[in-house]
């Protein structure tokens, strides 16, 4: 066995040494070639030094006269946006110009990469909030992409998402208690005397059409579940993803629950109530307790 390796693998060693010289031959000829090759160059030599001078003069201003860059600058960008909007060809090659250096930048540079990607996201959070026929298109698009999947792959993905959710349910602290709190106030508003100092529940028995002020939304959306916020004329609303976003107890637990927390075993019963929170107890009903349910 042996001694067939080493016949079969000597062959092998000859063909790579006679690669090797010859792509070292190539390299070496080319290398050769650019460094003897002022042929290529038709332009006269005698030209050359009243060119240079003027490069040399107009890179000179271009550094040190800020007026002029800008000018420069400005004619730039007029050109290309008039050849952009009326050349079709020059539109093609910039597009793949463009599309060439930004994959080259991302596949390069990671930092570049994930400030990208966060830009991008950023520009599209920020049109489907801002823009109504965005959003809808944007949604349409999304549901014409899941009705053309098939059965196999839109399990599998349903899947992924159900195990990154338990995943994130068992790791993120703030997001288990999150979602807990959701569940115990769609099951107990309707039965409890519940307030907070910021907002005042609604729950709906089918979805209703509000805008939702909150930072990450600020468009028309449909939910049972809407915190209305105190005291705002006209009334002001948040979604509960808004409303619950900074995860702060004495904002997003009505008062007297701010103790709890979810998963730990204890009854959800109304502590004590903090001070501050005293004016808004004594408007409450007299029964706060009706309804307890567990954390378990
Ligand atoms: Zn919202």
């Amino acid at each position: 066995m042996l001694s067939l390796t080493h016949r079969y693998s000597t062959p092998i060693y000859q063909f790579q040494a006679f690669g090797l010289s010859l792509t070292y031959r190539c390299f070496s000829l080319s290398h050769r070639r650019r460094e003897t090759s002022p042929l290529s160059d038709t332009k006269p030599v005698k030209d050359a030094k009243p060119h240079k001078k003027s490069n040399d003069a107009r890179n000179f201003r271009y550094a040190n006269d800020p007026e002029y860059r800008a000018k420069i600058l400005a004619q730039n960008r007029d050109r290309h946006k008039y050849l952009f909007a009326n050349d079709p060809e020059y539109r093609a090659k910039n597009c793949i110009r463009t599309t060439a250096w930004l994959k080259a930048r991302i596949a390069s540079d990671p930092e570049y990469h994930a400030k990208y990607n966060a830009r991008n996201l950023a520009y599209v959070n920020a049109r489907y909030r801002s823009d109504a026929q965005y959003r809808e298109h944007h949604l349409a698009e999304r549901a014409a992409v899941w009705a053309k999947l098939d059965p196999v792959t839109r399990e599998g993905l349903l899947q992924r998402q159900k195990v990154y959710n338990k995943q994130k349910y068992a790791n993120d602290y703030t997001f288990k208690q999150r979602h807990r709190l959701q569940m115990w106030l769609r099951r107990n508003i309707p039965v409890r005397a519940l307030a907070w100092r910021t907002h005042d529940a609604e729950l709906h028995a089918d979805r209703v059409a509000r805008l939702c002020s909150g930072e990450a939304c600020g468009f028309e959306k449909k939910l049972k579940l809407w915190m209305k916020r105190k005291h705002s004329d006209p009334a002001l609303y948040d979604c509960y993803n808004c409303f619950a976003s900074d995860w702060v107890p004495e904002k997003v637990f009505p008062i007297g629950y701010e103790h709890v927390i979810f998963g730990s075993g204890e009854t959800v019963e109304p502590g004590p109530v903090p001070l501050d929170a005293a004016a808004n107890k004594a408007s409450r009903d007299a029964n706060p307790s009706s309804g307890a349910g567990t954390t378990s």
